[in-house]
């Protein structure tokens, strides 16, 4: 059967050098070799999340870092920030990890304000907060530097961010930023196969986690840190993503970190202009729209174009391009075209050409 290309916001089109670093040979994980492997790729981890802590390499799915990060990071109540179905995910992860949670919730299609999470925090009960950067399901990018900066005035919560579909497409400076956590799972902005992340965590989160008791083992940011100081993982990693990662980051310094954020804009552009084209209007407020994929509006909010979705993904589908149909509650009212990873201003141009064609057909 012939492939259909992913265009939809994660899992993303995986290339073949990709995969061809995946498929090497096995190694042991407590040997030399994974441990050059491991330590090879530091220094460009590094600059990729632009501080000087370790980076860690998790092979769970981002989730399994999420969770993670409220077992370690959660002693009092945490503050879920939420804008969509990730984000809003996250509040009942706190609560089955039997923490006090509170919702910071706003309507999807808005990004969250640093005055919303001031007026949260000044009351006093909060010593964590959670934040989804790139809110995939919506497409909305929340204002990350202006809510950073409340970390100076609340130095004692632990600012935990989720930029599983932006890490890597724009500049997310985790050390200037003075956040607590940033992680991303490797099959959206990376475009490596599902089922690893990245992580990274203050001197200030490792300190605290090593205060929590009930913090687990699996995702232990303790334990991450003991190994990846001797350039491991705490169990059996999958190596075969690792490899991946090496490529990957090979990649993207080949291509360099402000070339592949200033294509990712680019291209984000191109999508915008195609949707206009079209009478379509976008899902997110103006101002706060995502640089990996585009959210279009199909009825959800008033005014722009209306099709069916469903037959719209079947045509596209049938030209070899995978679109999303929208996610949650917004499915069928939005659809969602995604330009992370490895997308060029000539392979947009493809899905825009089959969209077009199947848009006559409409
Ligand atoms: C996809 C996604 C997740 C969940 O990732 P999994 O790989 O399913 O664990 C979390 N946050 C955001 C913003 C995402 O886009």
């Amino acid at each position: 059967m012939a492939h259909v290309k992913l265009h939809i916001p994660g899992p993303v089109e995986v290339s073949e050098k990709t995969f061809k670093a995946f498929c090497r040979p096995m190694i042991g994980h407590r040997g030399q070799g994974f441990k050059d492997l491991y330590a090879a790729i530091q220094p460009q981890l590094q600059q990729l999340l632009y501080t000087k802590q370790l980076v860690y390499v998790s092979t769970s799915s981002a989730w399994g870092v999420m969770e993670g990060s409220i077992r370690n990071l959660v002693h009092k109540k945490v503050l879920n920030c939420m804008c969509g179905a990730f984000s809003d995910k996250w509040f009942d992860v706190s609560k089955k990890c039997g923490k006090e949670a509170e919702a910071l919730q706003v309507p999807w299609g808005s990004p969250i304000r640093a005055e919303q999470i001031d007026a949260k925090l000044a009351t006093g009960q909060f010593d964590a907060l959670t934040l989804i950067h790139n809110e995939t399901s919506t497409g909305v990018m929340s204002p990350l530097a202006e809510i950073a900066a409340l970390k100076k005035k609340y130095p004692d919560v632990m600012f935990i961010v989720d930029a599983v579909s932006s890490l890597s497409a724009t500049k997310i400076e985790f050390d200037a930023l003075g956040i607590d956590v940033l992680l991303a799972g490797t099959q959206k902005a990376f475009a490596l196969p599902p089922g690893a992340a990245v992580f990274a965590a203050s001197p200030a989160a490792l300190a605290k986690a090593a205060t929590t008791k009930d913090r687990g083992y699996y995702f232990d940011f303790v334990e991450f840190q003991k190994n990846a100081e001797q350039s491991m993982t705490p169990s059996t990693p999958s190596i075969s993503h690792v490899y991946a990662l090496q490529s990957k980051l090979e990649d993207i310094f080949a291509e360099g970190l402000e070339a592949r954020f200033a294509r990712h804009t680019k291209l984000v552009g191109m999508t915008h202009a195609w949707a206009a084209k079209h009478g379509f209007t976008l899902f997110p407020e103006p101002g706060y729209t995502s640089v990996t994929l585009t959210c279009v509006n199909n009825g959800a909010k008033p005014g722009g174009r209306t099709v069916d979705v469903a037959k719209l993904q079947k045509l596209v589908k049938d030209r070899g391009f995978l679109i999303d149909g929208g996610y949650g509650k917004i499915k069928g009212t939005t659809f969602r075209l995604s330009n992370m990873g490895d997308e060029t201003e000539a392979s947009m141009n493809n899905l825009y050409a089959a969209l077009d064609e199947a848009m006559k057909q409409l």
